[in-house]
């Protein structure tokens, strides 16, 4: 094992890094920016290195100082965490190459699995269902583009195959809005992830988003720990996320599961990783795949009783896959409440001081946060600033549980999303489960539309 493990990462999740390697004995290093400095899970770690000043691209984003910083420190490994640098390949390699174990998949699957249009590929060759869609990137033939959209069937996305964190798409619904669409998605998608690559899919109406969480060796083994439903988003970014996904029966998740564990042996991959899908009408369609730990990963953690982190760090250190499929049993169910600093409805970021603050507790309940009264949300980075869990032995409970958690819980001096989620735990279709990614929306736009009358 490890003796020293560097977290490339800040917030919530560096913490929560910095919790599993203390767990297994290993010593850390917290590596932050000039605007983290005072962060208390900074001075948790065992030591500590700046970076670099507060915009990511000269501190998270800095490959040459984070792969200094493990140098002077003597690490042995490092934890990329998720956004940042945890799916950069370039990143993966420069670490392996200066000597440094990197906490994940090896740098050719990120390549293989970080461009959208080859990782389809990859998956139709191991016989998991994809999107229907265009046959790799689009072309620059106008004709051919508009043949392919009247093929597919119109809505149609056109998607960027570099993109992530919600961004580069465009739906389209007519043929007339077809190429300009297609002609703005390859400028935002060359200015935003430096591949003007895109392709098309087709637009599902009513899907739910289902995702398959695997776990794989550095030895061809590879497991898959049941199902999280993300359906909850907003602008493609999810806000509430639960596992197993209410409603699906557990032989249908088991095939999808099957193929995403033989996908795994198929592509040699190695670590924590996520196979996204949507699901519609009892079909499942593939539509990426994350090579990192996920912000929604202690939904499973709950239901399974497997320590994610800390298996990521047990299969980079090259150890084998202590459990098979049939050891894998899931009980109760639990559910995540992304807790961000924004405004409840305008969804504007709300950075600044945290005068108050009071985390909720008691039994079933889970709190991923760094923060504290008198911590400084800075206006550089994601406004997600924690995550509160909980479980119980059924759906319902869980969902009293979070209730429960989030009338208790207080953070005054900014704004947060607290009262929608209390809103939503109210909300009817949502108690019912299994509402589709546009519900939220769609509940929003109508929220807007009976204010205004
Ligand atoms: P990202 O990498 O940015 O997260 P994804 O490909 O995972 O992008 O898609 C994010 C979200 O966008 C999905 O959860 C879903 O809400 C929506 N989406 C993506 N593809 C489609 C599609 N073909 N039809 C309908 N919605 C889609």
């Amino acid at each position: 094992m490890f003796e020293k493990i560097l977290i490339a990462n800040r917030g919530e999740i560096a913490l929560r890094i910095l919790r599993a390697c203390r767990e297994l004995g290993i010593r850390t290093v917290a590596v932050h920016s000039e605007a983290d400095t005072e962060a208390k899970y900074v001075k948790l770690a065992d030591e500590s290195v700046c970076i670099g000043p507060a915009p990511s691209s000269q501190s998270y984003l800095n490959i040459p100082a984070i792969i200094s910083a493990a140098e002077v420190t003597d690490s042995e490994a490092i934890h990329p965490g998720y956004g940042f640098l945890s799916e950069n390949a370039d990143f993966a390699e420069r670490v392996e190459r200066s000597g440094f174990v990197f906490i994940g998949p090896r740098p050719e699957t990120i390549t293989l699995m970080g461009d959208k249009v080859s990782a389809k590929d990859a998956m139709k060759e191991a016989g998991v269902p994809v999107v229907p869609g265009s046959e790799g990137a689009l072309g620059d033939d106008p004709k051919e583009i508009i043949r392919i959209a009247r093929g597919i069937g119109y809505p149609v996305i056109i998607k960027a195959a570099g993109g992530g964190g919600g961004r580069g798409m465009r739906t389209v619904h007519t043929e007339a809005a077809l190429l300009n669409a297609v002609q703005m998605t390859r400028t935002e998608a060359g200015a935003a992830f430096n591949n003007p690559s895109v392709y098309m899919e087709k637009f599902l109406e009513n899907p739910r988003h289902i995702e398959i969480q695997v776990l794989a060796d550095a030895h061809r083994n590879a497991v898959y720990l049941g199902e999280r439903d993300c359906s909850m988003q907003r602008r493609h970014q999810k806000i509430i996320e639960e596992a197993p996904a209410p409603g699906i029966p557990a032989r249908i998740i088991a095939r999808v599961g099957e193929r995403c564990a033989e996908a795994c042996r198929r592509i040699n991959y190695r670590g924590a990783g996520t196979f996204e899908f949507l699901f519609e009408n009892g079909e499942f369609y593939f539509i990426e795949m994350n090579t990192r730990i996920q912000v929604e990963h202690p939904v499973t953690e709950l239901i399974t009783g497997i320590d994610l982190v800390q298996e990521q760090i047990r299969v980079a250190a090259g150890e084998k896959l202590r459990f098979k499929q049939r050891d894998i049993k899931l009980t109760g169910h639990a559910l995540e409440c992304r807790i961000n600093a924004e405004d409840p409805y305008k969804f504007t970021p709300s950075p600044g001081k945290i005068t108050g603050y009071h985390p909720p507790g008691g039994p079933g309940v889970r709190v991923d946060s760094h923060v504290y009264q008198g911590y400084t949300v800075p206006p550089y980075y994601d406004s997600m600033i924690g995550k509160v869990i909980t479980y119980g032995d059924t759906r319902d409970q869980a969902i009293r549980r979070m209730s429960i958690a989030l009338s208790e819980m207080i953070v005054s001096g900014i704004k947060t999303n607290i009262p929608l989620h209390q809103e939503l735990m109210q909300d009817a279709r949502f108690v019912d489960g299994g509402t589709s990614i546009h519900y939220l929306e769609q509940k929003l736009a109508d929220q807007v539309l009976a204010k205004a009358k």
